[in-house]
């Protein structure tokens, strides 16, 4: 499992400016930087989950860790990040923490779909195009609920499937599932949290400030497929040719931030 994000991590953070998620901008007059906007959506999720100083967060499938980063840089939390890839643990852990900065980062591998942590020990949590590579979604709501305290926030950002997509289309996204190992919800986990005693309190489809990522993702497949040989070659071929599909030919295909609290 974790091999599969090893091999693309680099290629996602080359692609997204150090980040490994999309980025924001405002509207098309706003020219700013991948770096900047990657960073944008980072605070996006930050400011939802409104940290208060001394509070402990869940960093969700922490990929290599620039997102937990940004946020111990700017406010006084202290962030678990737990990923199930090694790599992305190693690069993670291995970036330097000034003993000024106002916050501290611990990482783990751990998988969320069985988080070994006791309950309600978080004041809040975030995944950030992190739930839609889980395998068994429900069971990580379930123990995201738990670590949560009552009144912790949980933010999720990430990609849905909007409305119903035609025979082919729903064929082709099989495939990409399977390939790129996700499963995308069609209403923004509304049930799933619910019964884990999740309130939703906000979403925010913001799909077309999101979009200008995409070029950018798909040029970098292309240019490591150019660099890699063989199996590896094939596979980032393949994930142009699959992304340049559903980034730029499924309009069902939304971006949201969601944002719940712990009842
Ligand atoms: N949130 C990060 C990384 C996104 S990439 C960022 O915004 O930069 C997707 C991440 O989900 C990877 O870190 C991968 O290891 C993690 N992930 C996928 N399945 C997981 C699971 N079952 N448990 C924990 N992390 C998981």
């Amino acid at each position: 499992m974790g091999t599969f994000y090893d091999r693309h991590t680099d290629v996602y953070d080359r692609a997204l400016g150090g980040n490994i998620h999309v980025g924001y901008w405002d509207d098309a007059a706003d020219d700013s930087s991948m770096r900047a906007a990657t960073d944008r959506l980072t605070d996006l999720v930050t400011e939802r989950l409104e940290p208060a100083e001394g509070q402990h967060l869940l960093d969700v499938g922490c990929g290599h860790g620039s997102t937990a980063a940004r946020i111990i840089a700017r406010h006084a939390v202290r962030i678990t990040g737990v990923s199930v890839s090694d790599y992305q643990i190693g690069v993670a852990a291995g970036r330097p923490q000034s003993p000024d900065l106002p916050g501290r980062a611990a990482f783990q591998l751990a998988d969320a779909m069985e988080l070994p942590f006791a309950d309600e020990s978080f004041d809040g949590a975030y995944a950030i195009e992190s739930l839609m590579h889980m395998k068994d979604q429900d069971a990580a709501i379930g123990h995201l609920a738990r670590v949560l305290r009552p009144g912790g926030r949980l933010v999720i950002a990430e990609h849905r499937l909007e409305g119903e997509l035609g025979a082919a289309d729903a064929a082709r996204m099989t495939e990409a599932y399977a390939f790129f190992k996700f499963s995308l919800s069609t209403d923004g986990y509304r049930e799933q949290l619910q019964e884990a005693g999740l309130k939703v309190v906000d979403h925010t489809d913001i799909t077309e400030n999101v979009r200008p990522s995409y070029d950018s993702m798909i040029r970098c497949w292309r240019e490591a497929a150019r660099e890699l040989d063989g199996r590896e070659a094939r596979e980032m071929e393949t994930a142009a040719e699959l992304g340049a599909w559903f980034f730029g030919e499924v309009p069902q295909l939304r971006y949201g931030l969601l944002t719940a609290v712990r009842l």
